[in-house]
């Protein structure tokens, strides 16, 4: 069985073409710039060279247009026709408290995402947008919906409830959702896998620390708490996310003259490592300007480190305990420094980093000591690994 699995952005589009039989990635790329100028898909099969299509695309259609076209091109495609893909998963940012699953989607499925747009309006229009495009080019075949928020629907109420008056959430449905749930849940399954145990009996914390991170309490399989909240600005410091601050001062910018977008935008867009260090997102550029002695780059890192290890802590004990710590995203699975900063403080829970094991990169790992009595795992992350099994799951059920 063949699966196409779409992940669409407000002007991007990453796919992968998967052979659900071994499970294996056919072909993936990415559409670019799409609706504005200078956009791009690349396509990159298992075998061979990547290729890169310049053409301009005025919408997700176009973008899927050619997509097909190359993984059908009898030279360089990795499918005979269209008709060879058996269903389509689609990555979708929000489900409310509608989805605690993927779904099959239909017309009233596609209804109450419009409904739950309001919650995600950055992320969910975008993955409508690639469900229609997608409907227009595969009308009869399967689709599924999977969603970031849907691992989390298992959260109690007293960790997903904000001490607001009730009615906010009864009227606005404000409350803790969590995201990156997909990648959550998957990590959990291949941690269970390398412990050995069967996911029912372990308490884990999962780390995804990418440009967006967050930090989840899984126990016995299910998530119990997560560090983003009622959007993925909340948690840890991200990339360019502030993650929790007082929201007081959100109030005290408004206060001396800044417009509610303004503050959207620092908040989004110009705080988090970027905002700390002025200089970089991205952790690769952080690491080299603290080794050359930059001072704020040090502090972007350090305050990374002390967020992600105080979180984890407040897990151990939202869950009394802790069986293993699991680091995935592109900077938990790629910076042995940042994991070893985070664990540096929770030797108390009998936690012994192996300094050797913790050089590895992009692999599944045990980086603790044989006697450490909390093992910490480095397992890259498969969203749409994940997305594609539950695709597989539910369109077999249609
Ligand atoms: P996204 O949230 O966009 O999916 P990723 O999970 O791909 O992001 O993570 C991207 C981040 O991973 C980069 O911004 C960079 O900070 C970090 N990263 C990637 N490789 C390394 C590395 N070798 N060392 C440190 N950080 C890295």
């Amino acid at each position: 069985m063949k699966v196409l699995v779409i992940n669409a952005g407000s002007s991007s589009l990453k796919y992968q073409l998967l052979d659900m039989d071994t499970e294996k990635v056919l072909a993936k790329g990415l559409a670019e710039r799409i609706g504005i100028d200078g956009s791009n898909v690349s396509y990159q099969p298992a075998e061979g060279e990547k290729i890169v299509v310049e053409e301009p695309l005025k919408d997700h259609k176009d973008a899927l247009d050619i997509i097909i076209e190359k993984l059908t091109d009898p030279k360089v495609g990795v499918i005979e026709n269209i008709e060879e893909i058996d269903a389509v998963g689609h990555r979708t940012v929000h489900g409310g408290e509608e989805f605690a699953h993927s779904v099959l989607i239909d017309d009233a499925v596609i209804k109450t995402l419009e409904e739950v747009s309001e919650l995600a309006p950055l992320h969910n229009p975008a993955n409508l947008t690639g469900i229609r495009a997608m409907e227009e080019i595969l009308p009869d075949v399967p689709q599924v919906a999977v969603f970031d928020t849907a691992f989390h629907q298992t959260m109690p109420e007293y960790a997903y409830m904000y001490a607001l008056p009730y009615e906010l959430y009864e009227d606005y449905h404000i409350r803790k959702y969590g995201f990156h749930g997909t990648s959550h849940h998957y990590v959990a399954i291949e941690a269970a896998k390398l412990l050995g145990k069967p996911l029912e009996d372990l308490k884990l914390i999962t780390c995804h620390l990418g440009n967006g991170g967050s930090v989840t309490a899984v126990q016995n399989g299910k998530s119990v708490d997560t560090s983003m909240g009622f959007t993925p600005l909340a948690g840890i410091e991200m990339g360019t996310r502030s993650g929790d601050i007082d929201p007081s001062i959100v109030i005290y910018l408004q206060g001396k003259g800044y417009s509610a977008e303004e503050v959207s935008t620092i908040l989004n867009n110009k705080s988090g490592a970027f905002g700390v260090s002025g200089i970089s997102s991205d952790f690769r550029d952080l690491e080299d300007a603290a080794e050359k002695g930059n001072r704020r780059a040090k502090l972007a890192l350090d305050i990374f480190d002390y967020r992600v290890r105080c979180t984890i802590g407040a897990y151990v004990a939202a869950m009394d305990g802790v069986d293993a710590i699991v680091f995935t995203g592109g900077i938990g699975e790629n910076a042995p420094t940042t994991r070893e900063g985070v664990c540096k403080g929770l030797s108390y829970l009998g936690l012994t980093i192996d300094p050797q094991a913790n050089q590895v990169r992009g692999k599944n790992a045990v980086i603790t000591t044989p006697d450490s009595k909390v093992k910490v795992l480095v397992i890259p992350t498969n969203e749409e690994l994940m997305i594609a099994r539950d695709t597989v799951e539910l369109s077999e059920k249609k």
